[in-house]
């Protein structure tokens, strides 16, 4: 199939590389003439705006950009995709946005005649080399199917979470939820450490009793408790604290939204704000335990 990719960054150039190794042919922009410059070197072919791209002869468009204010300007633009897509032509925003911002841009797709499917991920970007993301998606069951085939070269659990908004709704409550359950579990483990208990004892005990999370058995903050975590190097690479504060900001905003309390949603958000304040967004968000324990501990 002849595919359009815009954005081309730290998730979306390797999914665009699993589509060409699928044996789709892609037409690519981004800002980033470095980045097109690398897909066209893979095989893709580089278009120079996002109306040129929507005016390639391409029959599914994806994109995946930073914030909600980027998918508004390439969709909705003048010399956006909307205004110059072919009638019929399925997008696709794997985006992590606000659903309401999800809604307003694929309501505006089906005035211009497009299906519109928000598609967001989780797996990160060695997820998306791998081509084993999860792909949320919000839209009509006839879209999905559409897509299905084309999203399974990218990803591995492919599941369709309701109406349009619905794929970015799933994404920011389970998000919200890994925020918090990180913090629970840093902050129970540091007590429990404070306290005199081993480190991998208190961990073994969480991990099999009543505490167990995902952030306790596979991704557990607490140093020397588990190996290959970014708790084992110095908190790099996994998932930076600023994507998790973006993540927390897009729960609480959605909620202040609908009026619904997401009171401990927000108390992450201001934890990793203040995380974040002091230097530390590029760590990866387990690093949060960092401002339970004293510095000669860190
Ligand atoms: P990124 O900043 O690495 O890439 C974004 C790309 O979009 C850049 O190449 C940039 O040049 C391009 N871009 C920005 N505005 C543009 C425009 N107007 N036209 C064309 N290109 C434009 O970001 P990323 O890490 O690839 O993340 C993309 C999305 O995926 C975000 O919404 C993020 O929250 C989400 N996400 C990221 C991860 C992760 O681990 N990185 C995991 C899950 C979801």
């Amino acid at each position: 199939m002849h595919i359009g990719f815009l954005g081309l960054g730290n998730m979306g150039a390797p999914m665009a590389r699993n589509l060409l190794k699928a044996g789709h042919q892609l037409t690519v922009f981004d800002l980033s003439v470095a980045a097109v410059a690398s897909l066209v070197e893979a095989g893709a072919t580089a278009a120079n705006s996002p109306a040129a791209l929507a005016r390639a002869d391409v029959e599914l468009i994806i994109t995946m950009l930073p914030a909600a204010a980027h998918v508004k300007a390439v969709y909705l633009g003048d010399d956006g995709l909307l205004a110059n897509a072919h009638p019929g032509v399925l997008l696709i925003d794997s985006s992590t946005i606000d659903p309401q911002s999800a809604r307003e841009v694929a309501a505006a797709a089906r005035q211009h005649g497009n299906p519109m499917l928000d598609a967001p991920v989780s797996g990160g970007t060695g997820g998306a080399a791998a081509g084993t993301l999860t792909f949320m998606v919000g839209g009509e069951s006839g879209d999905f199917d559409r897509a299905q085939p084309i999203l399974a070269a990218m990803g591995k659990n492919i599941v369709l979470c309701g109406g349009a908004g619905n794929g970015q709704a799933a994404k920011v409550a389970n998000n919200m939820l890994l925020g918090i359950s990180m913090i629970g579990v840093a902050e129970a483990m540091s007590l429990g450490v404070a306290l005199g208990v081993d480190p991998k004892v208190l961990a073994g005990i969480i991990n099999t009793s009543s505490g167990r999370c995902w952030s306790s058995d596979t991704y557990n903050p607490f140093p020397g408790v588990m190996d290959n975590v970014p708790a084992a190097r110095g908190y790099s690479g996994g998932f930076g604290s600023d994507l998790m504060l973006k993540d927390l900001g897009l729960a609480s905003e959605a909620a202040k939204q609908i009026r619904q309390p997401v009171i401990l949603g927000a108390l992450a958000q201001q934890l990793y704000q203040t995380f974040s304040t002091q230097g530390h967004g590029n760590l990866d968000f387990s690093a949060i335990i960092n401002l339970y324990r004293k510095d000669d501990q860190a």
